[in-house]
């Protein structure tokens, strides 16, 4: 029987968006709309969707986005190019680059070419720095999402045991650090962690973003926690689903995330979020020019 209840990350996701659409539209009457450029190298079909649902996101919230397609035989020296004059565009207030990247560009080095004042993915170096020592210019979206939705839910983070289960760069790392920041005693775990189990038996919070299914169980989760299941995976039937056994999570957790309408729609929405608040800084630094 299922006890948890679901932190339903389209209803939350709606709320913000609505937020976002009434500030953005604040904004454009100022003479400001705000301006997301999103460059896809290459035509890997799931990024080519996951851009598609970012520039639409961003024409059903009253920001305005470019999209520039390039070949994946582009080199690295016009892609770097084209970033810098993205980021000298004052009608231009987030940069996005949908990774990953062909294998002859190195990410890195794109990732740190875009302006650390227009990283809205929160990638660039100076904006990881930027989270760790406290001072958070733009989240990166996901975990930024994550702890949207613990909010939403009322779901304090402070002094509560938080386990991550994931160290990537752009998920697992920055999660934990806004755990942090939020109260939480955080333990990371990975592939090298030895008994999983021994340490999510204790948590009050479990992050799985890992990208393999199963890999939270029942047997494995404290009664009444929260599980978050950032994973993206495909099922034997070819449908997605998450890290988590969710019907068997779902009978000893507090809160649960499903998948899909857990954390994925959030992304897209702290991406609008970013690029919103980025505009709402240039505006009052006065370092943008009206684009109307
Ligand atoms: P990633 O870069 O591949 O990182 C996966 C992490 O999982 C690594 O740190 C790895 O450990 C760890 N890991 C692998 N097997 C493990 C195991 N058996 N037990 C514990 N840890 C294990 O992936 P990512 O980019 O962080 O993404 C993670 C998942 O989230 C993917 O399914 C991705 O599609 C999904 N995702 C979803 C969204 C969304 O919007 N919903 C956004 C981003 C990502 P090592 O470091 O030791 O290798």
């Amino acid at each position: 029987m299922s006890n948890a209840k679901i932190i339903d990350g389209v209803v939350v996701s709606k709320q913000l968006r609505e937020e976002v659409g009434r500030r953005a539209a604040a904004l454009t009457a100022k003479g400001v709309t705000p301006g997301l450029a999103v460059v896809l190298v290459g035509d890997d079909p799931a990024s080519a969707v996951y851009v598609r649902n970012k520039v639409k996101a961003c024409e059903q919230h009253g920001l305005f986005s470019t999209l520039d397609r390039m070949p994946a035989s582009v080199t690295e020296h016009e892609l770097l190019t084209r970033i810098r004059q993205l980021n000298e565009d004052p009608t231009i207030h987030g940069i996005l680059v949908q990774l990953p990247l062909p294998p002859h560009i190195d990410s890195h080095k794109v990732i740190e070419a875009i302006a650390a004042g227009k990283d809205v993915d929160g990638f660039h170096v100076a904006n990881a720095g930027a989270l760790m020592t406290g001072r958070p210019q733009f989240r990166p979206c996901t975990p930024y999402g994550v702890m949207k939705m613990l909010e939403a839910y009322g779901l304090s983070a402070t002094g509560k045991h938080a386990v991550v289960i994931g160290r990537s760069n752009i998920v697992g790392k920055p999660m934990a650090l806004l755990l942090l920041e939020a109260g939480a005693t955080v333990t990371m775990c990975h592939s090298k962690t030895v008994d999983l189990s021994s340490l999510t038996k204790s948590a009050d919070i479990v992050v799985a973003a890992v990208g393999k299914r199963n890999v939270l169980t029942g047997d494995m989760v404290k009664p009444g926690a929260t599980v978050i299941d950032v994973g993206m995976n495909k099922n034997d039937d070819g449908k997605l689903c998450g890290d988590i056994d969710f019907a068997g999570v779902s009978e000893v957790a507090g809160h649960v995330t499903p998948v899909p309408g857990g954390v994925g729609p959030m992304t897209i929405t702290m991406l609008l979020v970013n690029t919103l608040e980025s505009a709402e800084r240039a505006f009052r630094d006065g370092t943008v020019r009206p684009t109307t």
